[in-house]
């Protein structure tokens, strides 16, 4: 069975054709800069790369370009768009009605939509992704998996914000959590690591990338995340300012004079790595600036690692105990230093690092000293095996 896997943005469409036989990659690819100019593709198949240049107006031609460029004779790897047996696709969120990935009708069309109030930028375009899915390929059966999905066996203690209650009952105003193919992936990666029932363990699980959450995973089920009714909330990230007293937001806007919106982007894309440090949102220009003296770099990696290191503590104390810190995504499985940062005073919990296994980058290791009573790992996500599992699962019931 081939499964395509499609990330559907606003002006992109990421995808993977997997064969589910043994679970291998057999190509992936990237629309970009759709309806802008220099749009284009590139495509990946056994380490080979290659991409086209051309107008694309809209997602119809870029998924046209993709199916056309994967049945290519000559840099294709199928010979007809039938060989692809299903489309799974992610879907940023998935508001109350999804608690798992579900196959595509109509009704669950109409929940993406009216969900998308709850992610303007996200929803529509993966939806879109969809439509136009059904459209060019339309005997495959469609599969989406949402991002909040895995964070709906969340506790209402957890999820509630302790606003007046209407605003739950009328906006929908809770904590959804998101990177949660992510969180679910890793943590059954490390159960299978340590030789354990998930049912019987207690993980956090630290997604740090660009975007970053941190997730208490209580035998096998989220029991908390930090971020919360947008991905804003939780963490510092590349440009997002995370955890923030609620006051300080109407408190600027008024000495700025910034609207609503401008106020989101300040807070979405001019804050974190970038804002405090003003030099990039990268960890790997920040590291670098801050082993040349630079001290607002400095302060930024001090800031993250501090910050981590909080919410580690917090899950352990709200799970009642850890037994195992995995790291995973851009940074987590590659901040060597960062890593170290954030374990180094978690000493009193049973995490302790080892120098030299945590010398790796994109691999999955156990890097916990010997004889630390919790494991830490670091494990790569694979967001689209999940989505790739999830509709093989569904379209065989
Ligand atoms: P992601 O969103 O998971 O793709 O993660 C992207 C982020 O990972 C980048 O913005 C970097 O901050 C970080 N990253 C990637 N590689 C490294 C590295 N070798 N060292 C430090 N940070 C890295």
């Amino acid at each position: 069975m081939k499964v395509l896997v499609i990330n559907s943005g606003s002006s992109s469409i990421k995808y993977q054709l997997i064969n589910m036989e043994n679970e291998s990659v057999l190509a992936k690819g990237l629309v970009e800069r759709i309806g802008i100019e220099g749009s284009r593709l590139e495509q990946e198949v056994a380490g080979e790369e290659f991409e086209i240049e051309e107008e694309i107006a809209d997602h119809e031609v870029g998924m046209e370009l993709v199916i056309n460029t994967l049945t290519d004779d000559d840099k294709g790897v199928i010979s007809d768009v039938d060989e692809i047996n299903a489309v799974g696709h992610r879907v940023v969120h998935g508001g109350e009605y999804f608690d798992s990935s579900v196959i595509v009708d109509e009704d669950v069309k109409e929940k993406i939509k009216e969900s998308s109030n709850l992610a303007p930028l996200h929803n529509p375009a993966n939806l879109m992704g969809v439509e136009v899915c059904e459209e060019l390929i339309p005997e495959a059966p469609q599969v989406v998996t949402f991002d909040t999905a895995f964070h709906q066996s969340i506790p209402e203690q957890a999820y509630m914000y302790a606003l007046p209650y209407e605003y739950y009952e009328d906006y929908s105003v809770r904590r959804y959590g998101f990177h949660g193919t992510s969180h679910k992936f890793v943590a059954q990666r490390t159960a299978e690591e340590m030789g354990e029932d998930i049912e019987d363990l207690k993980i956090i699980t630290c997604h740090l990338g660009n975007g970053a959450s941190v997730a208490a995973v209580k035998n096998g089920k989220s029991y908390d995340t930090s971020m919360g009714l947008t991905p804003l909330e939780g963490l510092m990230m590349g440009t997002r300012c995370g955890d923030l007293d609620p006051a300080a937001v109407p408190f600027i806007m008024e000495k700025e004079d910034l609207s609503p919106q401008e106020m989101d982007e300040v807070m979405n894309n001019k804050s974190g790595f970038l804002g405090v440090s003003g030099i990039s949102s990268d960890t790997r220009d920040i590291e670098e600036a801050a082993e040349e003296g630079n001290e607002r770099a400095q302060l930024a990696l001090d800031m993250f690692a501090y910050r981590v290191r909080k919410y580690i503590g917090s899950y352990a104390a709200a799970m009642n105990g850890v037994d195992a810190v995995v790291f995973t995504a851009g940074i987590g499985e590659n901040a060597i230093a960062m890593r170290e940062d954030i374990c180094a005073d978690l000493d009193y919990l049973g995490i302790e690092i080892d120098e030299d296994k945590n010398d790796v980058r994109g691999e999955t290791q156990e890097i916990s000293s010997d004889g630390a009573e919790v494991k830490v790992f670091t494990i790569p996500t694979n967001e689209e095996l999940v989505i790739a599992r999830d509709t093989k699962e569904l379209v065989a019931e």
